[in-house]
C-alpha cells in the first residue's frame, strides 16, 4: 500500500509537493484553506487576516525562464517579467495540465489541519501503520505571510525581522527626490515624525509601517522548526533534524537568491524520495553539524539574519546531487557539447535539474537550447527584414566570447 502524504497549502510549493509525491508513487492529499490554487499569487483586493497576498501592481522580479516549473516552460509570447495575473494563469494551467486539482481539498484549514497534525503525532509516537485514515507524512507549504504581517506591523514592529527587500525602482526614486533616506524614527508627535538626527518631517496624514515580518508556525511545536535559540534549524532548509523519523518536510521556507518555483520543485522531489525511502537522511548529529556549518557561512555571506538565506546554484546543486539530478557537466561536454556549453555558460535555468537522473524530462534539452528564443520572442512584436537580422556567426561569436576571454585571462596570469 502506498504511503499517504498530507500537504498543507496549494501555493506553488504545495503544487510542486503534490506532483513530486505522485512521481514517487506516494498518495498525496492537499489541504488548502482558500478556494483556489496559487497561494499569494491569487490576488484579492481585500485583506484577510493570516493570508498573504500580493498587491495589484506586482510584477515578478524573476524572469520567466528562471522561475518556471522545470518541465513546464511559459508560453513563448509571455513577457519575461509578468504581471501577477499572468503568473496565476500559468500556475492554474500547470495544476490543470498535471492533473493535480483532484488531490486538493479546498476551503479547509483549521479543523482538518488539526486532524492531520494529530495523525502525525500518532505516527511519531506510536509509529502507527498506514491502515487507518492517517496522513503519515506531511509537507508544509504555507509560504510567507509577508504582507499580512506588514498590515499589522505597527502593533509589534520592534520584534519583527528586518530583512531588507529592495524594489528595482528605489534608486531612481531616490535620484528624483521622491524617496528620502532617513535614520531611525525617534518619536512621533501628533502630526510629525522626529528622526534620530533631529530632523523633523511635518504634516503627516498616515504612517505605513513596512518594518518587516515574522515567521511563525503556530500549529507546530515551535521546537520542531526552531530547535535551538529561536533559530530555524532545518536540515538543508527542509527537514527538522530532531525528529525520530523524517515524516515532516517544510517546502518553500528557504530564501535562495533565485526563484521560488524551481527551488520548491527540487525540495519537494528530495522530500518525496525521503518519504518513499529511496533517499536516506544522515544521522541527527550529522544534520546538526551541517546546520551549524551553514549558519557560519550564512553569517559570512548574508550577515545577521533569521531567515534561511542561501546561494541558489550551490543549493540547487546540493539538492540535485541527493537525488541524482545534478547535471553532470563533464559528461555533457563529452556527449553533447552544444548543450554543455549552454548549461555551463548560460543561465542556470530550472530545466537543467530535469535533464538527467530520476524525474528526467525528455523536453529539457530542447527547453535549454531554446530558452533565449523564448526570452526574445515577446520583444519581437514587429517584422524585421532579413538585412537587419544579426548574422548567425554573431551569435556563435557571442557564445564563444566568454570561454575565449577566460582562456586568455588564464594564459595571461598563469
Ligand atoms: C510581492 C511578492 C513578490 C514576489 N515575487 C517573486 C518573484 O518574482 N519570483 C519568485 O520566485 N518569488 C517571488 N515571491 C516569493 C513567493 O513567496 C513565491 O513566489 C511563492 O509564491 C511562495 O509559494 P508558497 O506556496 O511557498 O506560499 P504561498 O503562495 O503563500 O502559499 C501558501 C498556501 O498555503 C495556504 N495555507 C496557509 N495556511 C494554511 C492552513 N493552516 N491550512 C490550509 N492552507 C493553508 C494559503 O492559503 C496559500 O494558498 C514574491 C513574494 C511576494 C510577497
Amino acid at each position: 500500500m502506498s504511503k499517504r502524504v498530507g500537504i498543507i497549502g496549494a501555493g506553488v510549493s504545495g503544487l510542486a509537493a503534490i506532483r513530486c509525491c505522485l512521481e514517487e508513487g506516494l498518495e498525496p492529499t492537499c489541504f488548502e484553506r482558500s478556494n483556489d490554487v496559487g497561494g499569494l499569487w491569487k490576488f484579492s483586493d481585500h485583506t484577510e487576516e493570516g493570508k498573504a497576498s500580493i498587491y495589484q501592481s506586482v510584477f515578478t522580479n524573476s524572469s520567466k525562464e528562471m522561475m518556471c516549473f522545470p518541465d513546464f516552460p511559459y508560453p513563448d509570447d509571455c513577457p519575461n517579467y509578468m504581471h501577477h495575473s499572468k503568473l496565476q494563469e500559468y500556475i492554474k494551467t500547470f495544476a490543470q495540465k498535471k492533473d493535480l486539482l483532484r488531490y486538493i481539498q479546498f476551503e479547509v484549514g483549521g479543523s482538518v489541519f488539526s486532524t492531520v497534525m494529530s495523525s502525525i503525532a500518532l505516527m511519531l509516537m506510536f509509529n502507527c501503520s498506514m491502515s487507518f485514515q492517517c496522513y503519515g507524512l506531511l509537507q508544509v507549504c504555507l509560504g510567507n505571510e509577508l504582507f499580512t504581517a506588514r498590515m499589522f506591523a505597527s502593533h509589534f514592529c520592534s520584534s519583527l525581522r528586518k530583512e531588507p527587500v529592495f524594489n528595482d525602482e528605489l534608486p531612481s526614486r531616490i535620484l528624483c527626490g521622491l524617496v528620502s533616506i532617513k535614520p531611525s524614527v525617534k518619536e512621533f508627535t501628533e502630526t510629525s515624525a522626529v528622526f534620530e538626527d533631529g530632523t523633523v518631517f511635518e504634516a503627516i496624514d498616515s504612517v505605513i509601517f513596512a518594518t518587516g515580518y515574522d515567521y511563525s508556525y503556530p500549529f507546530l511545536d515551535e521546537t520542531i522548526i526552531k530547535s535551538r535559540n529561536n533559530e530555524v534549524t532545518l536540515f538543508k532548509g527542509v527537514f527538522p533534524p530532531l525528529m525520530e523519523k523524517p515524516t515532516l518536510a517544510v517546502i518553500g521556507l528557504v530564501q535562495s537568491l533565485g526563484a521560488a518555483i524551481p527551488t520548491a520543485d527540487l525540495q519537494a522531489r528530495w522530500a518525496a524520495k525521503v518519504f518513499a525511502n529511496s533517499c536516506t537522511l544522515p544521522t541527527m548529529n550529522e544534520m546538526m553539524d551541517d546546520i551549524d556549518e551553514k549558519m557560519g557561512k550564512k553569517l559570512k555571506w548574508f550577515g545577521q539574519s533569521q531567515t534561511l538565506q542561501t546561494d541558489y546554484i550551490t543549493y540547487m546543486d546540493e539538492l540535485g546531487s541527493f537525488i541524482g539530478a545534478k547535471p553532470n557537466i563533464p559528461w555533457l561536454f563529452l556527449t553533447d557539447p552544444r548543450l554543455a556549453l549552454e548549461v555551463y555558460f548560460g543561465p542556470c535555468s530550472p530545466y537543467q535539474f530535469r535533464l538527467m537522473g530520476p524525474g528526467k524530462w525528455d523536453g529539457a534539452r530542447n527547453a535549454i537550447l531554446t530558452q533565449w528564443n523564448r526570452t526574445v520572442k515577446p520583444t519581437r512584436t514587429r517584422v524585421v527584414s532579413e538585412a537587419q537580422r544579426p548574422h548567425p556567426f554573431y551569435n556563435l561569436l557571442k557564445m564563444l566570447s566568454f570561454p575565449l576571454l577566460l582562456l586568455a585571462a588564464t594564459l595571461t596570469f598563469y
